[in-house]
């Protein structure tokens, strides 16, 4: 049986877990820090990465790899570290192979969390970062490159711009200047784009958001497309003998799983990142219907999209989805089964109308938060992008009045009519 082979919904539906008979149908909860062995000879050999098995929860659980295994089958990978959070799994896609005195190239859309992570910590760790408009000509992002970048950092749609990736420009870029991609793939998760086809070499995911789609966990993951060639002279991490392993090799030992093996075994042994068991249980379960929300989700959220659009309380509204978004070409070309659940938009009037239109909001809820089954809204200015000065805000695409919409899984007309209803109330302001 090629699990590979399989449409998404069977993927995520029976990858990541084969029961033997008689053994549950549904994986296991492993709740459990440690394993028990009747060998010390057979532990020894783990410890050195000789046999591939559990030793301590820290670094993998059963559960967790039932998690991790699904998830890479959807993605397409060849293999995935779960980590605590969406900021966890940023970190260590990019200290896996980024140290002090190197240099990242990102596009300055990348959700607030993520560019302060780069902009703040990572550079008093000694990493720089250049911030680029992912929507300039491939020449002018070029220029940003330096002889010490080891990683181009992008996401799939912007977090809260909703600018759709020019993929092709993207990995044109990256292979030429030979660092791997890394997207985040948060916004339409694998069901609606899996980057490793458009040329990605590693992706993130926020997994508190759609993968686990209740606002249950907060979870992540970095998936491996094992298309990166490592051996280029610079990633002497993986290629050079590791003093942690007495001297192994990651690309001599484990090739095309070198850079995920190493994130595993090396960085989040030691910074402690692991994804709770309990948290990889409800994540595994919300990966099986992915793909039936992820549907939803775009629908409802095109629906609302077309319907703001022709609100007369409302000043725009951008969505990938809309003819009269910038990105809708390449939303088409990459996002042919939806654009997601996440809109933004202005009520006429401004800030102030706004704040009236989000204290009004019945069925929908004021929440950090997106990727939930039900309506969430936010002001992005005031919260997940705060700490960003104003220009900052701009070049991530942020406007002052903005509202950001992740449309959950409501029948279409309740949706509707609470926004009616609320933006009524911000027409009086
Ligand atoms: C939320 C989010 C993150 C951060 O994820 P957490 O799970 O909150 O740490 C990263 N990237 C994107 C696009 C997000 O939306």
């Amino acid at each position: 049986m090629d699990k590979k082979k399989w449409g998404f919904s069977t993927r995520a539906l029976h990858g990541g877990w084969d029961p033997k008979p008689t053994e549950p149908r549904i994986l296991p909860l492993y709740q459990s820090t440690t394993y028990y062995y009747e060998d010390a000879d057979y532990l020894a050999k783990i410890f050195d990465l000789e046999v591939d098995d559990h030793m301590y929860t820290r670094i993998s659980n059963p559960t967790v790899a039932g998690f991790e295994e699904r998830i890479t089958l959807l993605e397409g990978g060849v293999g995935a570290v779960a980590t605590s959070s969406g900021q966890a799994a940023s970190t260590i896609a990019l200290l896996n192979i980024c140290q002090a005195g190197q240099h990242i190239v990102a596009a300055s859309t990348l959700y607030g969390g993520t560019y302060t992570l780069l902009s703040i910590t990572f550079k008093r760790l000694g990493i720089e970062v250049s911030f680029v408009d992912p929507e300039a000509p491939a020449e002018e992002i070029m220029q940003a490159f330096r002889p010490d970048t080891r990683a181009l950092l992008a996401e799939t749609i912007g977090n809260p711009g909703l600018n759709v990736l020019d993929f092709e420009k993207f990995s044109n870029i990256a292979r030429s200047m030979d660092v791997p991609l890394i997207i985040d793939n948060t916004f339409p998760s694998p069901y609606l784009c899996r980057p490793f086809e458009h040329g990605a070499n590693i992706v993130v995911h926020s997994a508190t958001k759609y993968i686990d789609g209740h606002a249950t966990s907060t979870g992540g993951v970095v998936i491996d497309g094992g298309n990166y060639n490592w051996d280029n002279g610079k990633y002497p991490e993986i290629t050079e003998p590791d003093p942690s392993y007495h001297g192994l090799r990651f690309w001599d030992k484990f090739g095309q799983q070198a850079y995920i093996t190493k994130a595993r075994y090396q960085l989040a042994r030691d910074l402690g990142t692991c994804l709770s068991p309990f948290n990889a249980f409800l994540m595994h379960i919300g990966l099986e219907t992915l793909s039936l929300r992820m549907a939803k989700h775009s629908a409802n959220a095109l629906a609302l999209a077309q319907y703001l659009e022709s609100h007369p309380q409302v000043a725009w509204v951008s969505y990938p989805g809309l003819a009269s978004h910038h990105s809708h070409k390449l939303a088409q070309k990459y996002l042919p089964l939806g654009s997601g659940g996440v809109l933004t938009f202005g009520v006429k009037g401004g800030l102030a109308n706004g704040k009236t239109f989000i204290n009004n909001v019945k069925l929908a809820a004021l929440v950090i938060h997106l990727g939930d089954i039900r309506t969430s809204v936010l002001h992005p200015a005031s919260t997940t992008h705060r700490q960003l000065s104003e220009e900052e805000q701009r070049a991530s695409g942020v406007t002052p009045d903005m509202i950001r919409v992740s449309v959950g899984l409501e029948d279409i007309d309740d949706i509707l009519a609470d926004f009616d209803q609320a933006l009524e109330k911000a027409s009086h302001t």
